[in-house]
């Protein structure tokens, strides 16, 4: 897989040796996550909302209701930022300054296009929900007409992108390395807890594998 050109907006400049540009940490980073921030501006007052994601190459898709300011504003072809943000561990040095975070994440700097075609569309909320649980796609309903008119679905190509990734343990000044203070890392992951199950339900729906053995 080829890497990803870095530009003036996109180029890491503090510890430059921890930015990737490689598509297939980019992907790999994207394909772990599943929120994401976008950042626009509007009449001047920038904005970062927390929304969902599904990736297809080197498409993301971000959708929600048709009447989302975000998803209006996108559509209309401003410049947006998105970013990805993957936390790995807490890095705990002997001296407060020293303290970091092992993470990987991803900057994306484009514009959006309006998804039209209602076959890309249906594909859209396909790859979106299966990047959120897979597997889920072919139990649910899927979107009716109307669900899918209440809907908006943004593409956005990744052109200008970076990714940064932190890992290893804490790097102390040489005069720290005697200090009584313990040291090290501290490694964070998303697990999933007992499911639980809608008391609505009609049936006793076994639970899915998907559901039973999820991770990321
Ligand atoms: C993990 C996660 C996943 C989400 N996934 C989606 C998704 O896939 N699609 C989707 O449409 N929405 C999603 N949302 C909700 C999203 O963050 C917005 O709330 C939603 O898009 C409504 O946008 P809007 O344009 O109506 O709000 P706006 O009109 O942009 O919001 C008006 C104001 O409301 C406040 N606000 C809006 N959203 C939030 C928020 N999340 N937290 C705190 N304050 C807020 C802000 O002050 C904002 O300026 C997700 C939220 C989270 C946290």
């Amino acid at each position: 897989m080829s890497d990803f050109t870095p530009t003036e907006h996109t180029q890491v400049k503090r510890l430059p040796k921890r930015g990737k540009y490689d598509r297939e940490t980019v992907h790999a980073i994207l394909d772990a996550a599943f929120v994401c921030h976008v950042g626009f501006s509007v009449e001047g007052q920038p904005y970062v909302i927390p929304t969902n994601y599904g990736r297809s190459g080197d498409t993301v898709y971000l959708h929600g209701s048709a009447a989302s300011r975000m998803l209006r504003t996108l559509s209309e072809g401003v410049p947006v930022c998105v970013t990805v943000t993957l936390v790995d561990g807490l890095v705990l040095a002997r001296s407060a300054f020293h303290h970091s975070v092992n993470y990987r994440s991803v900057v994306m700097l484009g514009a959006a296009r309006l998804v039209e075609d209602p076959a890309e569309k249906m594909e859209a909320l396909r790859l979106f929900t299966e990047h959120v649980m897979k597997g889920r796609w072919n139990e649910v309903r899927w979107p009716t007409e109307q669900e899918m008119k209440a809907t908006t679905v943004l593409a956005l190509p990744l052109e200008e992108v970076s990714a940064k990734v932190r890992t290893g343990g804490p790097v102390d000044d040489e005069a720290d390395y005697t200090l009584p203070v313990w040291a090290g890392v501290l490694p964070l992951e998303m697990v999933p807890k007992e499911p639980i199950a809608d008391p609505q339900r009609k049936a006793d729906q076994p639970l899915p594998a998907y559901i039973k053995n999820y991770s990321r």
